[in-house]
Formats: C-alpha cells, structure tokens, sequence
C-alpha cells in the first residue's frame, strides 16, 4: 500500500503556489513549461514499460501495471475540487492510458466483469444487477424511465433542487406521469410529506437525489427505503446517486433501495463518460413484467442485461462498444475503494470527517451554508457556501483561481450568484499526503481576506 500512496500524487500546496502561470483560464493544467516537458518523458518512459510488459505473454497484466504506475505522475495542475468532475488518482489515470484494446477480447472481459463484481460491493448489493454503459448520470435517468416505467405511469419525484426538476423533465419526456414534492432552497422533502403523498396515491416509481448538487443537502435514504417498505412495498425506490456514490453510505439491499444511478467522475474518482447503474431484483422483475417494449434504443435493458450478463460471466457479448480505457480506469479506482487502504467504511468515515472540518471552518468564518444545518443535513462530498455580505462570486472565484484552486460557481437557478460549491471527495479526502483539505481551506480564508472579508 506504501508504494501506492507514494505514487498518488496530488497537486502539493507547493506546486500551487510555485504556479507562474496562474492566470491562465483554469482549464490549464501545465503550469510551467519545464515540468510539462519533464512529465512527458515520464510519461513516454512508463508507457514504454507498459507497452513492453504488455506484450509479454507470460508476464500477467496486473504485475506489469503494479510495476509501471509507481513511476507515473500526473503533471502539476490545479486543483480541482468542484462536486464533479473530482480530482484522479495517478494510478486511476495511468490505467485509463492502458493501450487500445478489442472490447470482446479475452485480456479485456474479466476486467469489465470485476468492475461489475466490485459495484455491487460498493453499493453492499450481492444481488443487484450492475449496467454500466458509456454515457454519464444524465443517462442513468433515462434508463429509469425507458425501463422501468411504462408510459402513462405514475412517478412522484422528491424535489431537493436543480437535480430533481431535471429528473422530473426526463421522466416526463418519456411518458410518465410525474408528481413531485419541492422542497425549499436548503432542505429536502419530509418523511412525512413523502407518507402522505404515498397514502394519496400509488406510484410506480419513487424517485430522489441523494445529494443534491445544487444545494449541498443529503437525503434520507435509509429513512425512505424503510417508509417505502412499509406503506408502499410495490414501489420502486431510485437513488440518484451521481453525487454520492463513492463518498455516502448506501446500503442498497438493506435499505430496500432499487435502483442506484451514478457516474465515474464524481465520488468513483474515474475521468467522466460512464454511466454507472444497479438495479434490485424487484427493479428487474418490473422491466420483465412490461407490456410495451423500452421506449429507448441506446438505454434499453433488452439489449444491455444480456451484454452485462456475459461480460460477467467470463464470455463477453457486443451492442454497442463500452469505453474501454474507462473500463481500465475504473477497475483500477474501484480496486482502490473496495480492496485498499482505508476500507470501504474507513473512507466513508473519512468523508465524514473531513465534511465536518470543512463545516466547521465555515461556520467559524462566520459563512452561511445552503443547507439548513449542514452538518446534519448536508452532504459529506461537498459544501454549498453563501458568500458573506458585499463579496460576489467574481471577488471570490478568481482570487481562489489566482492560487490554482477551482471550486464551483452556484446552481440551484433561485440563488446561483449567492452561493459557491466546495467538492471534498475521493483522494482528496482519502490521501492525506496531498495535503488538499488544508491547501484548499488556507486558500479560501487569504482569497476571503483579499476580497475585504473580515470575519
Ligand atoms: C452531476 C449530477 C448529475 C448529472 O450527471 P452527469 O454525469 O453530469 O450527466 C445528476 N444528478 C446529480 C445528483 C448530479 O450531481
């Protein structure tokens, strides 16, 4: 494990502050000509390794990537800590260089099989059918209401900001009938309010957002599967987990949650342009039981449950070709989640913490978050931060920018100039050696302090 932390390398507070370059538009990633240069030799060096143990029959593939990625290293950049894309791991990027490789070929299947074995560890789903498809969390919704819903059917969707009015429009364009209960800017929908609604009337489908990423607020998710399991046992309970996978407990099975949607680029550490998606048996029986076919081509399960079926039974089968580097990169971030140090539920804890700090830090500042309480009721990946009085988001933003440090601007449409948004997720969180959590708060206390803040 020593060796695979020395070859996590973050953006060290040092490279940051070294930055000539910092007013760059923050979609630069080469800070300095020289260490760009230096890198790609690195880079060419460890892909010759990698080429060379690739084409050695005997040499098993796993060993020839344990023995290239400790020389890679990412190039200094700045430091990304918005609530998605996320920050990537050297070892998960170097996996995603993996040289091209044939979809269907017997190197490549048991590594697209593994990823579907580890997301039902992640998700504590063993009985869970896994999709995985190129595409992102968008397309995990329309999955939901090409295949689960039939059209004319009735959804109720728990509304708790900008992520929910778009789940709601995508449901409806593909025919379902969709109730919802809004929450305001901050909270979320009540246990309560979610009973009543459910005693009204019965739905097929209910619907929620983990994390909102517009608003930094948390659901209950435990608290709905046990409400569902007892008022209303035939519905079917999706977790829109884009923003939450990775960095929140979620208990599939034992919470009685159906479908979890998600995305490589948030709390799974992975580049964007996988949609990531488990669905329970009781989320499967109700495609099985479907009069009319998936109103989708590219999101039916009638064509991808059979590919998932024989990627991971060692056989392999073709509807439309999966990003395969992406595959690469993905076993290797999901390897590190469910197999490395810290465990599974030490890196839930550790979100946790460090979600408390950030809170924390906030607070004293005397800087108000968009949840209501944010320690109870915000999310443990990221922290949506009103800006104090008479400062906007152009004093604050590039001053953060200035010190290599991009968080992200407001979402939610009712206050997107109010509020910034703080992504503390996966290595971030977990690699202690990057140093981010205390560059990333040094930063934002100079950048407040720049910008005339007195707290
Ligand atoms: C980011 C996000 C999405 C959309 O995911 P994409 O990968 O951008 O398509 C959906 N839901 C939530 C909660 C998100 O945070």
């Amino acid at each position: 494990m020593s060796a695979r932390r020395q070859s996590l390398s973050g953006p060290m507070p040092m490279e940051h502050t070294d930055d000539t370059n910092s007013r760059r538009p923050s979609t630069s990633t080469r800070p300095n000509a020289d260490a760009s240069h230096h890198n790609r030799v690195a880079v060419a060096r460890t892909r010759i390794d990698q080429v060379t143990h690739h084409i050695s029959p005997r040499l098993p593939s796993t060993l020839a990537k344990d023995m290239s990625t400790q020389s890679f290293k990412q190039a200094p950049h700045k430091l990304l800590v918005i609530p998605g894309p996320i920050e990537v791991a050297d070892d998960v990027l170097f996996a995603n260089a993996h040289p091209a490789m044939s979809h269907v070929s017997p190197e490549f299947i048991p590594v697209f099989g593994d990823c579907i074995r580890m997301l039902r560890e992640v998700l504590f789903a063993p009985n869970a059918q896994p999709v995985l498809t190129a595409g992102s969390g968008t397309l995990g919704w329309d999955h939901v209401a090409a295949n689960v819903l039939q059209p004319g059917e009735d959804a109720l969707v728990l509304n708790s900001g900008y992520f929910g009015d778009s789940f709601a429009d995508c449901l409806e364009t593909y025919g379902a009938k969709v109730d919802q209960i809004k929450a305001p800017i901050g909270s979320k929908p009540s246990l309560d309010e979610v009973e009543a609604a459910l005693a009204k009337k019965k739905y097929k489908v209910l619907t929620f957002t983990h994390v909102d990423t517009s608003t930094g607020v948390l659901s209950d998710a435990k608290g709905l599967g046990e409400l569902v399991k007892r008022v209303s046992p035939e519905t079917i309970l999706v977790l829109d987990g884009v923003c939450s996978v990775g960095s929140e407990e979620i208990r599939m099975d034992e919470w009685g949650i159906d479908v979890v949607l998600t995305a490589t680029q948030k709390g799974l550490g992975c580049p964007p342009g996988l949609m990531v998606l488990a669905a329970s048996k009781k989320a499967i029986a109700a495609f099985e039981k479907r009069t009319v076919p998936p109103n989708s081509y590219f999101a039916s399960w009638s064509r991808w449950l059979p590919v998932m079926k024989a990627y991971e039974a060692g056989t392999g089968a073709y509807f439309a070709t999966p990003p395969t580097n992406l595959i690469y990169a993905l076993h290797a971030s999901l390897t590190t989640i469910t197999k490395g140090s810290p465990s599974l539920e030490e890196r839930f804890q550790q979100h946790v913490a460090t979600s408390d700090r950030v809170k924390d830090f906030v607070s004293q500042l005397g800087l108000q978050q968009l949840a209501a309480d944010g320690k109870k009721d915000g999310a443990h990946g990221m922290t949506a931060v009103r800006y104090p009085q008479g400062v906007k988001a152009t004093d604050l933003l590039p001053k953060l920018v200035a010190k290599n440090i991009v968080v992200a601007a407001g979402l939610h449409k009712q206050v997107k100039d109010e509020y910034f948004r703080i992504g503390h997720m996966g290595v971030t969180v977990v690699d202690k050696q990057r140093g981010d959590i205390d560059y990333l708060l040094n930063s934002i206390k100079e950048a407040l302090a720049e910008a005339g803040y007195k707290p």
